[in-house]
């Protein structure tokens, strides 16, 4: 089903020097419900520093494929993304990774995002078998962020595609009913005058001022609840 999976999206780091941020990127993916990694050319891998930086990512990098060959890690993929900080000689079609994401999850088939070297990216050669370049739109004076970094923001923004047409479940139970709501103010009110905050011969607009506060707040039922409790508490005393 369309925009269910992110298990056709594969992150390929190419020639990451330091393995700990093969690690880092490894929690980043998946934290964000990520679980394809390619390699190319890691310096070193595997690596206990990949395996500690993970934090639990491990089987990520357990099942991560290493290539030799750029080219060839590339050959099952139906459209290539090139994570890139900066404006290239050539031109390319650049992406936000909003865009990114909205143009990767409709794919029915597997898709790239290709991620550089710390120090210098990607090539232009190797920029040349990206469909569209993604930049995240850092502070043109310090543009570059760390390898995981990226991975990270660019996996949030699937998530989120992801996401869009997920029904957000209410983690809270519906709002009272107005029945219930109106016996807490019922109930409010002939506190208020017991204690006698309230003057029912000028009552002003005290319990109008009340109820939009708490109508503002959309009360649940225990909530209802517990405002009752105190407020028999408080008759009884
Ligand atoms: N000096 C290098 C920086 C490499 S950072 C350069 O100028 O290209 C390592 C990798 O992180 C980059 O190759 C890219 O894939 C990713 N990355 C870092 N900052 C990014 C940004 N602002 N937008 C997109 N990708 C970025």
């Amino acid at each position: 089903m369309a925009n269910n999976t992110l298990d056709n999206i594969h992150i390929i780091l190419v020639g990451i020097t330091h393995p700990g941020n093969i690690g880092a990127s490894a929690r980043a993916m998946k934290t964000m419900g990520l679980t394809q990694m390619r390699l190319v050319r890691p310096k070193q891998f595997p690596n206990a520093e990949a395996t500690a930086r993970a934090c639990g990512a491990d089987d990520i990098l357990f099942n991560a494929q290493i290539f030799d060959s750029y080219e060839e890690s590339l050959q099952d993929f139906h459209l290539v993304f090139g994570a890139s900080a900066r404006q290239r000689e050539i031109s390319w079609p650049v992406l936000t990774p909003r865009t990114c994401a909205e143009q990767a999850l409709p794919i029915q088939a597997p898709v790239a995002i290709v991620f550089g070297r710390e120090n210098s990216g990607l090539t232009n050669q190797e920029l040349e078998y990206c469909n569209y370049l993604v930049q995240i739109p850092s502070d043109a004076n310090f543009s570059s962020l760390n390898v995981a970094a990226a991975v990270q923001v660019i996996a949030y923004e699937l998530r989120m595609e992801k996401l869009k047409n997920t029904k957000f479940d209410s983690a809270l139970p519906s709002p009272a009913s107005v029945e219930n709501m109106e016996r807490l103010y019922k109930h409010l009110e002939e506190t208020l005058i017991d204690i006698k905050f309230l003057n029912p011969n000028h009552p002003r607009l005290l319990m109008r001022r009340l109820r939009r506060l708490f109508n503002r707040t959309q009360l649940i039922d225990s909530e209802v609840n517990i405002l009752r409790g105190i407020l028999t508490a408080t008759q009884e005393k």
